[in-house]
């Protein structure tokens, strides 16, 4: 094929906003993705990611996040799907832990509209939660969740609808600034050359990245779906679902944070949940896809402490890859030695809510140089990153 304009590698969350983006803005698109569209190997699948605006990992995203919400409704005009929903999301901790703290700061600072429950409070509102009596919970109406397979699909369906060339099933080896200011990328099918490269590789940073990949690892991670014990007496069905029960995140007493989602599915759901953090470093090759009867047992026994009926069945489980950077937040930037290359990796466990926005970002450094959006806090050159 003709050179194109950018080359984008990995049509996963980030990758995938970035190519519709940049064909949107009337550039020749080339992407190449190793895999099937809306695949489950890498970071973006499970049905529902959680999306919120009281941000506890900090306030300098909440100005993103705006912008985000608006990239959301947008990509939904466009692909014609629908992808967001708005189910209300609860933040709960100890009165001075970051996941009740965090949110409130946030919350305040931007003038977030948001409500503050006690642990009655809450049981009263969402009668599937029982949380500990002194935890204290944020709760965000303008919250709920996105759907990350159906995004990938959105956003590689736009891309196509605007000229985009996209390539599944097909592994870039390698990429090389040439001396001229462009780029070459070996795949296993072939060469091509290219004004500009976007290298958004996520799990697979190191390989793709060298150095600047080095900071990010993969991390498995596992979810699983439960379903509710709803005998007479207990709450029932409709109490763990969409309508009432919002998105979650919870950590009090020391406990590791859980977080999870409302049954989406009818009768037959169950509630989604996992451990936010649980750093297993491992290798996005060779991943164990398997869950450990034991791995059930932790997350069972934790998630009990949050939800006391939730006794029911294991009916699935999940695993699924962080790209994460020593300090959890993203990577974003033109690569340090070659500015016709921009980078956006490192978006660990958080990073899906971002996706429209960061396609934005990612288009604004490919072809201006420079965006005009806030990402300070995301610079490839940070402390934080350096060994
Ligand atoms: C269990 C779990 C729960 C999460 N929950 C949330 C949540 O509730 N809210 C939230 O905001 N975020 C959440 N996240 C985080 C979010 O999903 C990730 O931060 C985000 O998906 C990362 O996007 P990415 O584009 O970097 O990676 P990916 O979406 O994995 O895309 C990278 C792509 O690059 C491709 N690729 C890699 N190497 C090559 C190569 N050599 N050649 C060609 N293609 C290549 C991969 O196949 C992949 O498709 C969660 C993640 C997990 C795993």
């Amino acid at each position: 094929m003709n050179k194109v304009d950018v080359i984008v590698i990995g049509l996963g969350s980030m990758g995938g906003a970035a190519a519709s983006a940049l064909a949107q803005r009337g550039h020749s698109v080339l992407g190449i993705e190793r895999f099937w569209p809306s695949h489950d190997r890498g970071s973006a699948h499970g049905g529902t990611r959680i999306i919120r605006q009281s941000y506890i990992e900090g306030i300098e995203y909440v100005p993103l996040l705006r912008r985000a919400y608006a990239g959301w409704r947008e990509l939904e005009e466009q692909s014609g799907r629908s992808l967001m929903t708005l189910s209300g999301g609860i933040y709960i901790g100890d009165p001075e832990e970051q996941t009740f703290t965090g949110a409130l700061a946030a919350a305040r600072h931007w003038d977030l509209p948001h409500e503050v429950l006690t642990s009655d409070e809450i049981t009263e509102r969402f009668p599937a939660m029982r949380p500990a009596p002194h935890a204290m919970g944020l709760f965000e109406q303008n919250a709920g969740f996105v759907d990350p397979e159906g995004t990938t699909a959105a956003n590689i369906q736009v891309a196509t609808m605007h000229g985009a060339e996209l390539h599944f099933g097909e592994t870039v080896l390698s990429w090389t600034a040439t001396p001229g200011g462009g780029v070459e990328v070996v795949t296993t099918r072939a060469r091509y050359g290219a004004d500009r490269l976007v290298v958004a590789p996520g799990a697979w940073s190191q390989q793709l990245l060298g150095e600047v990949g080095a900071p990010v690892t993969a991390e498995r991670q596992v979810v699983y779906w439960f379903t509710p014990d709803v005998s007479p007496g207990n709450p029932g069905h409709s109490d763990y679902s969409v309508g009432t029960q919002p998105v979650f995140i919870e950590r009090t007493d020391g406990n590791r944070q859980v977080y999870g989602f409302p049954i989406v599915d009818g009768p037959a759901g169950g509630i989604k949940i996992g451990f936010f953090q649980d750093l297993t470093p491992t290798d996005p090759d060779a991943v164990n896809r398997e869950v450990l009867p034991f791995e059930v047992a932790e997350m069972q026994a934790r998630a009990l402490e949050l939800f006391p009926h939730l006794t029911g069945r294991l009916l699935a489980s999940s695993t699924c890859l962080y790209p994460s950077s020593p300090d959890d937040h993203f990577m974003i930037g033109l690569h340090p030695e070659h500015s016709q290359v921009t980078v956006a990796t490192g978006f660990g466990g958080h990073g899906f809510k971002f996706v429209p926005v960061v396609g934005d970002i990612v288009a604004d450094l490919s072809t201006r140089g420079r965006t005009d959006l806030p990402i300070d806090l995301f610079s490839l050159e940070r402390e934080a990153l350096r060994r």
